[in-house]
C-alpha cells in the first residue's frame, strides 16, 4: 500500500449518511464545493501526516485528493494547497491532486499557469478517469501531469474485452514513453490485478484491495499489508 485516495462522506444527525452522488452535484452547482474542497484538502493532508508519524520505518503514505473544476477555475486552488501543506506539515511530494480532463480543457492557458505554480511547490498532478474525456496528448506535458489514472470502464472488462485490453496497454506504454506513472482504477479481482502487473501498470486501486474505509480502519489496513509483504 503506497497511499490512499481521499473520499468525502457526509454523516448527518437526522438523515444518516448522505451519499456523495447526492450532495456533490449540489455543492458543484451552488459553488459550496470550493469550501468543501478546501476542507477535504486540509483534512486529507492532516490525516496522512498523522498516519506517517506512525509507520515504523516503512515508506510514508501518499494521498490523492480530487479537485473540482470550480475550485481550479475560481483561482483559489494554489492558496488552498499552500494552506493545507502549511497546516498539516505534509511534505508536498506526498500530495497528489486529481483533475479531470474536462477541468483542464476549459481556459487551458490559465490552468497551465496555475498548475505550474502548484507543481513548483513539489505537489504531484494526476488525470482522473483518464481515457473518457477529451485527451490531448500535446497537453499532458504542459499540464505538468505525473500520473494517469486509467478509467475503470477500461479496467473492468480487461480480461474479456480485447479492445479494452488494447486501450489499457496503449495507455501504459504511452505513459511510460512520456515518463508518467499509471494507476488502474476499479480493480475488483486478483486476476485483473495480476494482468495489470503483467502489462507493467504501476499502481492499482479498487475493491480487490479495499473498499472505502474510515481513516482509523485505513491505518490498520495499511499496516496489515506491510506485514504480509
Ligand atoms: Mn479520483
Amino acid at each position: 500500500v503506497i497511499g490512499a485516495e481521499a473520499l468525502v462522506r457526509w454523516q448527518t444527525a437526522d438523515r444518516g449518511r448522505v451519499p456523495p452522488v447526492e450532495f456533490i452535484p449540489i455543492a458543484e452547482e451552488t459553488g459550496l464545493i470550493v469550501e468543501i474542497g478546501e476542507w477535504v484538502l486540509i483534512e486529507a493532508c492532516r490525516q496522512t501526516q498523522l498516519w506517517n508519524s506512525d509507520r515504523e520505518g516503512a515508506p510514508p503514505l501518499r494521498v490523492a485528493v480530487n479537485v473540482s473544476p470550480r475550485q481550479l477555475h475560481r483561482g483559489l486552488l494554489e492558496t488552498q494547497v499552500r494552506k493545507a501543506l502549511e497546516i498539516s506539515g505534509l511534505p508536498p511530494a506526498l500530495l497528489e491532486l486529481e483533475l479531470t480532463e474536462s477541468a483542464l480543457i476549459e481556459d487551458a492557458e490559465y490552468v497551465i499557469a496555475t498548475l505550474g505554480r502548484i507543481k513548483a511547490l513539489g505537489v504531484r498532478m494526476a488525470i482522473d478517469d483518464f481515457g473518457t474525456g477529451y485527451s490531448s496528448f500535446a497537453y499532458l506535458r504542459r499540464f505538468h501531469i505525473d500520473t494517469l489514472k486509467i478509467d475503470q470502464s477500461f479496467v473492468r472488462d480487461l480480461l474479456i474485452d480485447r479492445e479494452d485490453e488494447a486501450i489499457v496497454c496503449a495507455i501504459v506504454q504511452m505513459a511510460r514513453s512520456l515518463g508518467l506513472s499509471t494507476l488502474a482504477e476499479g480493480v475488483e479481482s486478483a486476476e485483473i490485478s495480476h494482468a495489470l502487473g503483467m502489462i507493467e501498470c504501476d499502481f492499482a486501486q479498487g475493491y480487490h484491495f479495499a473498499r472505502p474505509l474510515p481513516a482509523n480502519e485505513f491505518a490498520a489496513f495499511s499496516k496489515t499489508s506491510l506485514q504480509k509483504v
